[in-house]
């Protein structure tokens, strides 16, 4: 059944191929973007489908939104690279732009799913990491405006569903890449992949034995349409992302075996509070929603690279 739906954040990376799908899937999709990080060519395949329609507005600032019947809270800023200069954007995109999705959620009788992220187990101690762990989070550092906000914007779905009865879950999303990742954005396959076109360095922070476990953004979308879908949830709180964990380095000689380029490997000094471990538990997902990603990264890479090949 066609059903109208909301998703924040929808001119993003996630979102556009959020709305991609949802578009696809015979729904009327509205997104709500003030396009900070967003790009509006993520967007403009969607211009021509009467189903798709864009609000260009802050997730902070209120103002009269739609009724519908389901909403993805996808709006904040993701890169690291933009936590020195937007900490007071994301801050607030996930606490109060989520106070006001609620609401909203609430006065329309909708179910909401919110974005959350890995980033809430901070620099963990407990490795794979399951929903059950709280997490090694420095609320003052420089990741504190994100990774606590996060955390903030899950104690306030969890005081909705507690005290309205309202129908929110939440998803935690680990590091996922693919095709509309903007070229700048500061996070590592973007940065390793339009380096190596270039033929310029990949910078490799730190000693490179950092691990992290990429997902796919086609996988990682099923896995989130699966959470919105489900009904019945035991739980309302999933891990998203793929359980394959390798550490930087590994991932730039992966970089360096599907480019050809001149490119070689510099180090540069690891940024402060980056998380040294990171994998998913994500036994939760693949019983209680049946999924499970499914692209390996090397070909998820390949179908990556030429996307930003084109954007240079
Ligand atoms: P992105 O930067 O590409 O997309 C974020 C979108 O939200 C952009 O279109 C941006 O313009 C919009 N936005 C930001 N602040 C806003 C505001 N205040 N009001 C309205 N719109 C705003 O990042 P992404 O990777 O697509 O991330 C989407 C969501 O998924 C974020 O909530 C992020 O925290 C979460 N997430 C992503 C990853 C990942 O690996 N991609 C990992 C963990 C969590
Ligand atoms: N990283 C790197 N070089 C870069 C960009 C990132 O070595 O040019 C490292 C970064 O320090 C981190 C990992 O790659 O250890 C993943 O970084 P990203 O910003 O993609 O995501 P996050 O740290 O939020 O997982």
């Amino acid at each position: 059944m066609t059903k109208q739906i909301m998703v924040t954040g929808g001119a993003g990376f996630l979102g556009s191929h959020l709305c991609e799908r949802l578009l696809s899937e015979g729904h009327e999709v509205i997104c709500l973007d003030n396009f900070g990080s967003g790009q509006r060519g993520n967007i403009k395949p969607f211009g021509d489908d009467s189903s798709f329609t864009c609000i260009d507005r802050d997730v902070r600032i209120p103002g009269a939104l739609p009724s519908v019947d389901r909403i993805y809270h996808l709006a904040s800023r993701a890169s690291p690279a933009d936590f020195t200069d937007f900490p007071v954007e994301i801050a607030l995109a996930n606490t109060q732009g989520t106070r006001r999705l609620l609401d909203h959620a609430r006065a329309c009788d909708a179910r909401m799913v919110y974005a959350s992220t890995s980033e809430v187990y901070g620099d963990p101690e407990v490795h794979p990491q399951p929903e059950t762990y709280t997490g090694n989070v420095n609320i003052r550092g420089i990741r504190g405006c994100y990774d606590e906000s996060k955390r903030f914007g899950e104690t306030l779905t969890v005081s909705y569903k507690k005290e309205y009865d309202l129908d929110v879950r939440t998803v935690r999303i680990f590091n996922t890449y693919g095709p509309r990742m903007r070229p700048d954005d500061g996070r590592v396959i973007p940065t390793f992949v339009t380096q190596a076109l270039r033929g310029d360095d990949l910078t490799i922070y730190g000693d490179g034995e950092q691990t992290r476990s990429f997902c796919y953004v086609d996988d990682l979308i099923d896995g989130v349409v699966s959470l919105m879908c489900a009904d019945d949830l035991k739980h309302s709180v999933y891990n998203i992302g793929r359980e394959n964990e390798q550490t930087i380095l590994e991932l730039a000689h992966e970089v360096l075996d599907l480019i050809e380029t001149d490119s070689e490997i510099v180090y540069e000094p690891l940024p402060e509070d980056d998380p040294s471990r990171r994998r998913p538990d994500i036994s939760r997902a693949k019983t209680e929603l049946s999924w499970e990603p499914t692209v390996p990264l090397k070909d998820g890479l390949q179908m990556t690279i030429p996307y930003f090949n084109r954007r240079m």
